[in-house]
């Protein structure tokens, strides 16, 4: 990638005034894809400077001009889709097919609906006590995006700072830049003002620290671990930044003894093993009635013992690499931690799957016979790792649902309707997905406690980006 080292700042590919240099691997081969540059606080400080300057004019443009922008970028982004899906292959190490069945295609299913969202998004109206109402673009937005959805996050970030008249400045995880550069080429070429839209790479502590703590950055909106959201909300404290925060998740998924039981389970084991279980809303702790436990902790077996790990370059359903050392690191450490606290091993463990030496590639884990306390069960693993708890009682099963820090999602498996929608208005969490339902694009994506602040996505996620305005008239 010709651009690699160089940020995008003020309309413009430039040499970054730091020279400190990180290597992006390729997980799947351990092998150096290209290097890229670290941000020092002066590269921020230039970024930020472009997009301040730009925010004069910019957020003065009329909605019709920022969806001709949009749309445009929309259409270079179908037709760079496979440039896209297959970076996101080479440095997260997906799979191509959900790389470009789920990956990439979540830059169009958010853009496609930013742009209805934009259509409708009243930035005037009047309230009942017959007063006007102003929605305002915030000022400049600073965006910090995690490496397990690269191109996901970016879109939930960018493209409602640019609809809504903000500019911005996008730090991607440094594990995974490249993708960003590529959605940079096509801001480029889809016209978008100088300045509206910059782009640096750098490290959390030092590129991402002096973001958040920028006084000319009105808002940041961050994704990654619960870690650095507790740190880039005390950094962007001094300033009384508006801080939106998409966090981790422990997520539970009820199993009730009336369901189909190869069909829910089945569903459950997979859904945690997709991108080989590095995504914040996976239903992670499965918790499975006491009359049907034993039948499912079968089903699970069997489900996990038949997924296959492989070449993540290779079409097909199987599971790719971890995105990379530390993360592989911090994956083994938690298998080893439930082995040691006496959770039943069913598939997999630590170490590499059988026949693969190079890569981080961890084995597919289901451990069952876990209770609430372990660390199993209370930590985000973000790897292919599903742990079973059985619970006797409707009451019981909520009661251990919501015993987390976390409330991004929640799971409920059951025909029964009715006791689907009771249980799900007892569960403190963002969202609850009925039967293995998908969220549309357009729903807003977030979640209570310790799992984040504000929302994204449709039309929650635009107003994200914009302050209010009253105006009191005689
Ligand atoms: P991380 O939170 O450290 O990294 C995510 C982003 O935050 C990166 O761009 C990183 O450079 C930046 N960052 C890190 N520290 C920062 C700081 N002090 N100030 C500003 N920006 C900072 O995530 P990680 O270390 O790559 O992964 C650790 C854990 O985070 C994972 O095991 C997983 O549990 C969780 N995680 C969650 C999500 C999610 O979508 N909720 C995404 C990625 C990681």
């Amino acid at each position: 990638m010709q651009n690699a080292g160089k940020f995008y700042i003020d309309g413009k590919w430039i040499d970054p005034i730091s020279s400190q240099k990180m290597d992006v691997i390729n997980p799947a081969t351990e092998q150096v894809i290209t290097q890229i540059t670290l941000a020092s606080e002066e590269d921020v400080d230039l970024a930020v400077a472009a997009a301040k300057r730009s925010f004069e004019s910019y957020s003065q443009t009329t909605v019709d001009q920022r969806l001709g922008w949009l749309e445009k970028l929309l259409s270079i982004y179908k037709h760079r889709y496979h440039d896209v899906a297959q970076t996101i292959t080479a440095e997260l190490g997906a799979p191509t097919t959900m790389s470009h069945e789920q990956q990439a295609a979540a830059g169009v299913d958010h853009l496609e609906d930013f742009i209805k969202a934009l259509r409708d998004l009243k930035t005037e109206e009047t309230l009942y006590n017959g007063e006007t109402l102003l929605r305002e673009p915030i000022g400049v937005c600073g965006l910090i995006t995690p490496w397990n959805w690269p191109m996901n996050q970016i879109v939930l970030k960018v493209i409602p700072a640019l609809a809504t008249g903000c500019t911005c400045v996008l730090k991607p995880s440094e594990f995974t830049p490249l993708n960003a550069m590529l959605y940079a080429e096509m801001i480029h070429e889809a016209g978008f003002p100088a300045g509206s839209f910059n782009l640096i790479q750098g490290a959390g502590p030092i590129a991402g620290a002096s973001m958040s703590r920028h006084p000319d950055i009105a808002m940041m909106s961050f994704t990654g671990s619960t870690r650095a959201g507790k740190a880039i909300t005390k950094d962007a404290s001094e300033t009384i930044k508006r801080v939106t925060l998409e966090l981790g998740g422990k997520s539970p998924n009820i199993v009730f003894d009336d369901v189909d039981i190869e069909d829910r389970i089945t569903f459950s084991v997979l859904d945690v093993f997709n991108n080989t279980g590095q995504t914040c809303d996976a239903p992670t702790r499965m918790l499975v009635q006491r009359s049907i436990y034993d039948d499912a902790v079968k089903v699970a077996k069997r489900v996990g013992d038949a997924a296959s790990v492989g070449d993540p370059t290779v079409e097909g359903n199987h599971i790719g690499p971890l995105v990379s050392h530390i993360q592989y690191d911090r994956v083994q450490t938690l298998i080893q931690a439930g082995i040691d606290e006496g959770a039943k091993l069913l598939v997999g463990g630590v170490g590499k799957p059988d026949g693969i030496n190079e890569g981080y590639f961890t084995k597919p884990t289901i451990f069952a016979d876990v209770n609430n306390n372990m660390r199993i069960a209370r930590e985000e693993i973000f790897g292919p790792v599903v742990v079973m708890i059985p619970f006797d009682s409707e009451e019981d099963a909520i009661k251990i649902a919501n015993d987390t820090p976390y409330g991004l999602a929640a799971y409920i498996q059951t025909p029964d309707a009715a006791k689907a929608g009771r249980v799900a208005r007892k569960l403190r969490a963002g969202m609850v997905r009925i039967n293995g339902a998908f969220p549309r694009a357009g729903s807003p994506f977030g979640g209570y406690k310790q799992s984040g602040a504000g929302r994204e996505g449709g039309m929650f996620g635009l107003e994200d980006f914009m302050e209010i305005k009253m105006l009191h008239k005689p």
